[in-house]
């Protein structure tokens, strides 16, 4: 059977998910997952956590788990890689110092860079060498990018090694929020959402094989005011709020497309961002997942999580499967391997390079897509044209941004991060914008960076 390494495997957000799918997937039941973390506490505690509900699901999954890199490596044939090198903490110094040069809620991309610090620097190369060490050790294997940032990561691991690299990501599942809104039964709904990660649209919507965007736009007419005074709308957490926010449905006017999860995230127009008020207007109360008060929530919500797994871990009395119950979590990891090891044909929603799947996209840019994936590998569904304006204004740029991202990462050039800066709409002057480079590259956890970019 199949050997899993799962690396950065103290990730709060993905394992706990990963075995928990993995124990309700009879067909992987016997394979090897090897656990690696270069946090100790972090590791001992997931491997607790896994073993244990393994057991308790009756599997015979033989769970391991290493500190060394090349041991998780050997022998594996999928690589899962949830790293958040440095956690989030040295990213909101970087936010903080370029809120006092007077960008809200910091410069650059509103995720990228965030994830990634500046110029998504400490991510990338991270990434970088953990696929020329998967290149090496265990060629056959296939990569899953599930760590952000996909989009620039998963293209830039496609590029320039021979890794077999898909990139995963949970946003589109964001879709399933529209349709409870509208009231519609999942198994009566076909959806093709595409374009880039944290960046899809809606592209095709049937409901009982008919095109379903008019009962979409009925809704706007009718209901959505009275949606967004609701106490469901209100009260949601801001990740949440925002696939049916007044954001969303003022992109879906302006580009002819409805944009489905991370997308009212990373991709809405900069005049729904300003500051707190509006991002409000567009979001709901909490501003969005980004503003000041969404991402505190997100950042709390991640420590209550991980507090909660160190308590389960350390009491062996308490039973994991009625605390954490087994239902499948929605993430595609565990689905995709299923369906490659297996021969079971499935169709996903991941991150591959282009190859013609959007017209006017090339190539060697990495797409998100519909894809059947079986023994044989990925292969995608063709979508043709998105609509021209949403080309235009916001796909090409969104492009152009990667492909400025990845060529200041591979050359090392500060003058490219700095143009980056200083195009932020926000930037006084071109001083300004180099003084806030060199303070954000003077912080001690981005040393490296600082020698990095010359
Ligand atoms: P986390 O901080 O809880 O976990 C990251 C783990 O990586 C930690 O255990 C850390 O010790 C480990 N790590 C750091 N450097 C390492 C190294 N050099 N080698 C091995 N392990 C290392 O982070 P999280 O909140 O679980 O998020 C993990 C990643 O997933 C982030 O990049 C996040 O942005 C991304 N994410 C992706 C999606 C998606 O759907 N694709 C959704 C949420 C989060």
């Amino acid at each position: 059977m199949v050997q899993i390494s799962v690396i950065g495997a103290g990730s709060v957000v993905f394992t706990g998910r990963l075995i928990v799918d993995l124990c309700l997937t009879r067909s992987l039941f016997s394979s090897t997952v090897v656990l690696m973390d270069i946090d100790k506490k972090r590791l001992n505690m997931m491997y607790n956590l896994a073993t244990k509900y393994a057991r308790e699901m009756n599997t015979d999954l033989s769970i391991k788990k290493t500190m060394d890199r090349e041991e998780a490596l050997n022998g594996a044939d999928f690589v899962i890689n949830t790293v958040k090198v440095g956690g989030y903490e040295p990213m909101e110094i970087e936010r903080k110092i370029a809120e006092n040069h007077g960008y809200y809620r910091g410069s650059g991309d509103r995720v990228s860079d965030y994830y990634g610090g500046i110029g998504a620097f400490h991510q990338l190369k991270f990434f970088l060498d953990l696929a020329s060490d998967v290149e090496e050790i265990c060629p056959d294997a296939w990569l899953i990018q599930a760590a952000n940032p996909v989009f620039e990561g998963t293209t830039l691991i496609s590029r320039e090694t021979k890794a077999k690299v898909v990139g995963v990501c949970h946003g589109h599942s964001g879709y399933i929020d529209v349709l409870k809104t509208l009231d519609l039964k999942q198994e009566d709904v076909t959806v093709k959402m595409a374009g880039f990660n944290h960046n899809i649209w809606l592209v095709d919507f049937l409901y009982n094989d008919e095109n379903a965007y008019p009962i979409l736009d009925q809704w706007i007419k009718k209901k959505a005011e009275e949606y967004w005074k609701s106490d469901e709308y209100l009260n949601s957490p801001p990740w949440t709020a925002e696939q049916m926010s007044p954001a969303a449905v003022d992109m879906y006017r302006i580009f002819g497309l409805f944009p489905i999860g991370d997308t009212l995230r990373s991709a809405s127009p900069w005049w729904y961002h300003t500051d707190l008020k509006t991002k409000q207007r567009w979001f709901g109360p909490s501003g969005g997942f980004d503003s000041e008060i969404g991402w505190s929530m997100y950042l709390d919500l991640l420590r209550e999580v991980l507090e909660q797994m160190r308590v389960w871990a350390s009491d062996p009395g308490t039973a994991l499967t009625e605390v954490y119950p087994p239902t499948f979590s929605g993430e595609q990891h565990i689905p995709f391997i299923d369906a490659i090891a297996n021969d079971k044909k499935v169709q996903l929603q991941l991150n591959i390079p282009n190859k013609g799947m959007i017209s006017g996209i090339p190539d060697d840019v990495v797409v998100e897509v519909p894809v059947l994936v079986d023994r044989i590998g990925v292969r995608a569904i063709r979508i043709g044209q998105l609509p021209k304006r949403l080309m235009l204004h916001v796909m090409m740029p969104r492009m152009l941004r990667m492909e400025q991202v990845l060529q200041a990462f591979l050359d090392g050039d500060r003058e490219s991060l700095l143009l980056m800066i200083a195009e932020d709409r926000r930037t006084r002057s071109f001083e300004d914008a180099r003084a806030l480079l060199e303070e954000q590259l003077g912080e001690s956890w981005n040393s490296e960076a600082a020698k990095h970019y010359k």
